[in-house]
């Protein structure tokens, strides 16, 4: 992988991502006690990917992308992992979501000719943590799926805030502000960590749609329940 895996690898002996324990066999990703206790999703929602909800209270129903999926709830074992590859930046963790979620992906999400937006990190986390966990996870993703990655979009929030502003003001200045940054593909699939209330996913697909993309669907690894 990368330079700064190799580096990750050398200061860090392989465990388990998730637990740390030590792995049994050298090529194990995941030990056995985590790999039994991931949080599966049974199928749900096509539109919000919550395993379920009552009627029309989706909270996707007027969202501009037109499903999510998450093949995992975001707790235990895949929140662990979740914190492994964005704190720790344990890269090839990124692959091992990525093969969940390729394996598991739903029929109609198959064999389409879509490219992967990974949803851009805000500018200040990005600079933070050194890397972007997402577009990795998009990498890894597209590598499996073997489709293109288009980059395409970024965050422009406005991070700093200003002392004595009102509340009104700083909600205003809190808003996801996402702009089409590259020529879209015409047919886009959005790719997340972690798919929360989807505001942020809302708003990528907002941006995509404005500009005249099919925004087809927003994946993530892991949905809060
Ligand atoms: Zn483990
Ligand atoms: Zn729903």
């Amino acid at each position: 992988m990368s330079w700064l895996a190799e580096m990750v690898a050398l200061v860090a002996p392989p465990g388990c991502p998730a637990c740390r324990r030590a792995l049994a066999r050298a090529e194990e990703r995941l030990c056995a006690t985590c790999t039994r206790a991931l949080p599966w999703l049974a199928p749900g929602c096509p539109r919000c990917a919550l395993p379920r909800h009552r009627g029309t209270d989706c909270p996707a129903a007027a969202a501009s992308f037109s499903r999510a999926w998450a093949p995992l709830a975001y707790q235990g074992v895949a929140r662990r992992l979740v914190a492994a590859l964005k704190f720790r930046a344990a890269l090839p963790v990124a692959d091992l979501m990525a093969a969940q979620m390729a394996a598991n992906l739903p029929a109609a999400l198959r064999g389409l000719d879509v490219a992967l937006v990974p949803v851009p990190p805000q500018p200040a986390r990005r600079r933070s943590r050194g890397f972007d966990p997402a577009g990795v996870l998009t990498a890894a993703l597209a590598r499996r799926l073997t489709l293109p990655v288009a980059p395409c979009l970024v965050r422009e929030d406005r991070a700093e805030r200003q002392v004595g502003a009102s509340v009104r003001t700083r909600r205003a200045e809190n808003r996801i502000l996402v702009r089409v940054r590259a020529s879209p593909p015409p047919r886009v699939v959005l790719v997340d960590d972690v798919h929360t209330t989807g505001a942020t996913l809302d708003a990528c697909a907002r941006a995509l749609v404005a500009d005249g993309v099919l925004v087809v669907a927003a994946l993530s690894y892991a949905r809060t329940l």
